[in-house]
């Protein structure tokens, strides 16, 4: 009989081009997979109720997969280092294989689970999968990580990229005996969002699974690639790829998004298609660069990169960060993205921007509360690239540009000129004339009849009395 290898799934839900789980099938024919709802995580207070059922749709589908397959997915809930060696040793498994993470909390995890298994004499292999590099493959010379996107960006592009592996088929499955031996050490049923405590009734915008993340990639490199560069920051319209929550958690794998976009850049019919498509590959690289930030400075989870926003004097008003959160902070173009974020679990990165800066700079309270908002309520919520897009906002994170203020208004007359977007998440503001929508010089009665809030703080005050503090901050630090 065949040795069997237990395969523990995380952030990679698919079985095509998944490299640890291509390697367990590559040394054996009998390959099972797990998945172990880890109580630690769901008992976390910014697990957003969209990304749970995201993630559960992806979960069947694999299941499915590896049905197809001729073997099983099991499904645990428990603690990773008690259930995943428990199950092994049930299955009288060889080995446990699994693709590696960056973040703080999976990397202690996994080394409590690799120990776990070596006192019951189970091998662990660990693999790098959502990466094209790992960040033990980048330096900025002799060790030392980059801190700064553009030289990143450009070593990085000018390395080799691994191509797709293969997909998982026609594998060994388990016994009768191994089966019941699975169920009694804990294995059983794939629970529903509901059954974890979360609710989502709204529809997903994100369709989960391998399936739709691959149909998704390749539509967005047929089309709308070619028109990145110019479409990108315009929230009205579908412009960008929609992959994160399927990058996030690994329902395509890296490998082959990036053959897509290579395959998409040769085909490129002018200088402005090429240009559209590399500003695409530059934000995967961004997607990497902030994991790399994440696995050298784990200390990044925990607050800011930059000194003077170690102990900056934010004034965290509870009464504004209520009105941010609700969309109400009477500025159509915050309000219309945070409505947009509460109904959808999605928002469109230049509105991740502009109310990041808007919380920040406006309300001056501190990025941290935004960062948490944001992971209790998105669908692709991941720590690396929110905890980058939060420090990069507040200016507190490895950025070139020390200060980094956005203007509302000009935000929306520059990326909504038509106010399409606003319009959409604001019914309410459906029939103010364009100007006034963008500029937010809605007068105090008609917002009055509208039933929309005056704005909470005045922009160039508030902006003046940021960058105040923001000196005041350098200033003892030098
Ligand atoms: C304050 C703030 C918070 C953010 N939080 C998250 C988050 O929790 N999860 C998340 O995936 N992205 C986050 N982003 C980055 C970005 O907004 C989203 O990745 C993007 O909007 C997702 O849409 P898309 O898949 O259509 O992206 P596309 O524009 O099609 O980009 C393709 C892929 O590249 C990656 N990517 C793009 N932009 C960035 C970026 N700036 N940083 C890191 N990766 C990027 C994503 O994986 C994305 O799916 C945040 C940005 C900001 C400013």
């Amino acid at each position: 009989m065949s040795e069997l290898i237990l395969f523990w799934h995380r952030r990679d839900l698919r079985i095509v081009d998944n490299v640890g789980l291509a390697e367990a099938r590559r040394v054996s024919p009998k390959v099972v997979g797990v998945f172990c709802f880890d109580s630690n995580l769901l008992k976390q207070e910014d697990t957003a109720p969209a990304r749970v059922t995201y993630m559960i749709g992806c979960l069947q589908e694999l299941a499915l997969r590896y049905a197809q397959a001729g073997t099983r997915l099991l499904i645990l809930k428990d603690e990773p280092s008690r259930g995943i060696p428990a199950l092994a040793a049930a299955l009288n498994a060889k080995a446990v294989y699994w693709n590696l993470d960056v973040e703080p909390y999976s990397r202690k995890r996994d080394s409590l689970v690799s120990d776990a298994l070596k006192q019951k004499g189970i091998a662990a292999r660990q693999f790098w999968d959502q990466l094209l590099h790992s960040p033990e493959e980048i330096y900025a010379g002799s060790k030392q990580p980059y801190t700064v996107y553009t030289p990143f960006w450009k070593n990085w592009n000018s390395k080799p990229k691994p191509q797709p592996v293969e997909a998982l088929q026609s594998v060994e499955g388990l016994t009768e005996k191994e089966l019941e031996a699975a169920l009694a050490a804990g294995a059983g049923d794939l629970p529903t969002a509901k059954d974890l405590g979360f609710a989502w009734d709204n529809p997903l915008v994100l369709q989960p699974g391998e399936t739709a993340a691959l149909k998704k990639l390749q539509e967005f490199c047929s089309s709308a690639i070619y028109e990145y560069k110019q479409e990108r920051n315009l929230p009205a319209k579908d412009g960008t790829s929609g992959l994160s929550a399927a990058l996030k958690f690994g329902a395509v794998g890296i490998r082959t998004v990036w053959a897509a976009s290579v395959n998409a850049l040769e085909k490129s019919g002018n200088e402005e298609a090429r240009a559209s498509v590399q500003t695409w590959q530059q934000e995967l690289a961004w997607r990497e660069f902030y994991q790399h930030a994440m696995y050298h400075f784990p200390e990044l989870a925990a607050g800011a990169y930059r000194q003077p926003f170690k102990n900056f004097p934010w004034q965290n008003r509870e009464d504004y960060f209520q009105a941010w959160c609700e969309g109400k902070t009477g500025y159509p173009i915050v309000d219309a993205a945070m409505r947009q974020m509460n109904q959808t679990g999605w928002m469109h990165n230049r509105c991740r921007m502009i109310v990041a800066s808007f919380l920040t700079k406006d309300l001056i309270i501190n990025w941290q509360w935004g960062e948490k908002y944001f992971m209790q309520k998105l669908i692709d919520g991941d720590l690396s690239a929110n905890n980058g897009g939060w420090q990069w906002s507040a200016s507190s994170g490895m950025d070139a540009k020390p200060l980094r203020i956005f203007n509302p208004a000009t935000q929306a007359e520059k990326f909504d000129p038509k106010g399409e977007y606003i319009r959409r998440w604001l019914p309410e503001l459906a029939g103010v004339e364009t100007k006034a929508l963008l500029s937010g010089k809605i007068l105090p009665l008609e917002r009055q009849r509208l039933g929309y809030p005056a704005p909470i703080v005045e922009h160039n005050q508030q902006q003046r009395y940021f960058k105040e503090l923001y000196q005041q901050q350098k200033f003892f630090e030098s």
